[in-house]
């Protein structure tokens, strides 16, 4: 079975004390309740990102970074570039989430160009994609998630499934309390490991943490992560209070004992 991965995304959210806060009683949770099979991982505004990996360090918490740029460095001013990133030596570094694609106006082009990025500097990317309300009601899920997953990784050598992380993220569930139902979201994860496989082997689709995210709470994240396709959770607005995120992990360790 693959490990469920458990991410928090604060967004633009948490200062440095609310950021220290959290951590420092996060930390202290992942002493007591530690679980090889549920991975813990958190993402930060950039300016902690420092602080977080510090105090993270002798834990197994996991920082992530929220975006990336897609350049190399020079004259780009406010961007992050991953080599950067990778300096911090942090895991893992989201790209492609819908806010971005949205707010930002990236391409499946530019989120291409950022999961390159991650890559070539070391980093697991979490690669976010996911269709609008539109588009699923039109009944273009699928057509959508492959044209992302195409273009998104075109060009990309996966040789052992670890490299890359991929999350499912409906843009209409994202912050809305509207959340995919179980059966919707592993329909769609199916869709993507098959699509995985098709694209590059059994053996790599099958090793792929497929993550879902869309409003997923303390009250709903056990339907979900007891699907088969379902490796893990992305977490907006239930990630940014301590007592919601650890309740959501107690609840994946008893979900990797019976799964
Ligand atoms: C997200 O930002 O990736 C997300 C899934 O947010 P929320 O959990 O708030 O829907």
């Amino acid at each position: 079975m693959r490990p469920l991965l458990i991410a928090g995304n604060w967004k633009m959210n948490k200062d440095l004390f609310e950021t220290l806060a959290f951590l420092q009683g996060l930390k202290a949770y992942a002493h007591k309740h530690a679980e090889d099979r549920v991975q813990i991982a958190v993402a930060p505004a950039y300016p902690f990102l420092v602080t977080a990996c510090d105090l993270l360090k002798d834990t197994p918490v996991k920082v992530a970074a929220q975006d990336v740029s897609a350049n190399d460095d020079g004259a780009f001013t406010g961007e992050v570039s991953a080599t950067m990133l990778a300096s911090l030596h942090l895991p893992f570094c989201l790209a492609g989430h819908s806010e971005r694609r949205q707010y930002h106006g990236e391409t499946d082009f530019v989120v291409n160009t950022k999961l390159k990025q991650v890559l070539k500097n070391g980093m697991t990317p979490i690669f976010c994609l996911g269709e609008k309300l539109e588009e699923r009601e039109a009944e273009q899920t699928n057509a959508v998630l492959e044209r992302q997953l195409a273009d998104g990784l075109s060009d990309i050598n996966l040789l052992t499934g670890r490299e890359i992380v991929v999350a499912y993220e409906p843009v209409w569930a994202i912050g809305t309390g509207k959340v995919a139902t179980p059966q919707q979201a592993q329909d769609a994860h199916a869709f993507i490991r098959n699509w995985l496989m098709n694209n590059y082997n059994v053996a790599v689709a099958e090793k792929i943490q497929i993550l879902y995210g869309g409003s997923v709470k303390p009250d709903n994240i056990r339907e979900l992560m007891l699907q088969p396709d379902i490796d893990g959770a992305l977490i907006g607005g239930a990630a940014l209070k301590l007592e919601q995120f650890t309740a959501m992990l107690d609840t994946s360790k008893e979900v990797v004992k019976i799964k």
